[in-house]
């Protein structure tokens, strides 16, 4: 089953796809092994879909009268969705001996989604929690298959154990196909970062191999709703459709990613940051940084070296008489650095979005490794020079190395 990481570097571009579509209103049902445990509303409709096809089946064998196919059909398709689960199950627990928070599994429209808290330290790692669930899969093949053979004359309980033993093997199969956000696809992602040993690029190449599947889907889906086509269905069409969406979303993420991780923290300094000397009068203060200007209402203070001293705001210089504000220096007011986050200019901008991210700041300063203070960062400054290299990339691809400074 797709398999999702709620990364706090994916959040970072985060937009609406369909797996957020799906994903809404989700009922929460309990926790399973200390994992959340949702159902979407979606799930009803096939688990209504899947009891009437099964039903319907075994409604032809003639031992088999009234209600009882229905009810068979219905533990049929709840043994489905258990199947399901355990698949996912597979995931969570791989990910947890890895010391992964699983944030909760959902059974959905298109079957069930394991959603991991962060990705896996090593390419192996991964590669292991990406190949749990279809081992599990390939597992209860062989145990419904067995029961099928033991289970003593009784065709339709052997009908439904042997339905059961080849959905879970064309589970494990689908889900083996080499494009994200199959687990394939994360096994793909896990060998690709082993060989060029970055996660992004992993992601990316994972990505567009999904991508591809996801198109082919869609065409094979839609040429089977015209008649064209002898295999497919407007059901393939519209898995096609969420793989598409999420295979896109992966490579756009990791793509942002690789661009972050390409800048240092510096790169994303604001230009004319709030900085002030603390030994300026707050008259000259005043003169120079408040009055007429509206951009800042909070100021850095260094000492004469540069390094961060503390914070001075302008609702601070009520606390002096205007009269006096020519005797006293900026240093009488300085407000200590509690709420303060530094990080070191030289540190990946992709670390530092994870900083903004998780711990939710809004703003970081910059400073050297001798704590001299380079700027401050906002997220808007960030995404400010995202854009910045994207125009710098359509107009003159040529300047884009030498434009990042
Ligand atoms: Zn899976």
């Amino acid at each position: 089953m797709p398999r999702v990481i709620v990364s706090p570097r994916a959040k970072a571009a985060r937009f609406p796809n369909s797996r957020e579509v799906f994903m809404n209103n989700n009922i929460r049902i309990g926790n399973l092994f200390g994992i959340p445990f949702y159902i979407n509303p979606s799930w009803f409709f096939i688990l209504g879909l899947v009891t009437l096809t099964y039903g319907g089946e075994l409604a032809n064998f003639p031992q088999l009268n009234g209600i009882i196919p229905w009810i068979l059909g219905l533990f049929a398709a709840l043994l489905l969705f258990a199947s399901v689960l355990a698949h996912e199950l597979g995931h969570s627990f791989v990910a947890i001996s890895q010391g992964i928070k699983v944030k909760s599994i959902t059974l959905f429209l298109f079957g069930g989604l394991a959603t991991l808290e962060k990705e896996s330290e090593t390419p192996l790692q991964s590669l292991l929690v990406a190949i749990a669930g279809p081992l599990v899969s390939l597992l209860l093949f062989g145990v419904f298959g067995f029961i099928s053979v033991i289970v003593p004359e009784n065709p339709p309980l052997q009908a439904i154990f042997s339905l059961l033993a080849s959905i879970n093997l064309a589970l494990a199969i689908f889900n083996m196909i080499p494009g994200l956000p199959l687990d394939g696809g994360n096994v793909l992602k896990s060998i690709v970062w082993k060989i060029t040993g970055n996660p992004n690029k992993g992601i990316i190449f994972a990505g567009r191999v999904g991508q591809f599947f996801g198109w082919l889907a869609v065409i094979v889906g839609g040429l089977a709703i015209l008649g064209i086509s002898p295999i497919g269905s407007f059901w393939t069409l519209l898995i096609g459709w969420f793989l598409l969406q999420n295979a896109g979303f992966a490579a756009q993420s990791a793509t942002v990613q690789e661009k972050l991780d390409q800048y240092t923290a510096k790169d994303a300094v604001i230009p004319n940051s709030p900085i002030v000397s603390a030994n300026l009068t707050l008259r000259g203060f005043v003169n120079d940084y408040v009055i007429g200007k509206q951009q800042w209402r909070k100021f850095l203070v260094v000492n004469e070296t540069g390094q961060l001293l503390g914070t001075i705001g302008n609702d601070d210089l009520k606390k002096v008489a205007t009269s006096q504000w020519t005797e006293f220096t900026i240093e009488t007011l300085v407000k200590p650095l509690d709420d303060i986050t530094t990080v070191k200019s030289d540190q990946s901008l992709l670390d530092v979005v994870k900083l903004i991210e998780t711990q939710n700041i809004k703003e970081l300063v910059v400073v050297t490794d001798e704590n001299v203070v380079v700027g401050l960062i906002e997220k808007a400054s960030i995404l400010k020079l995202l854009q910045k290299e994207a125009q710098m990339k359509n107009q003159k691809p040529e300047l884009v190395s030498s434009s990042v400074e």
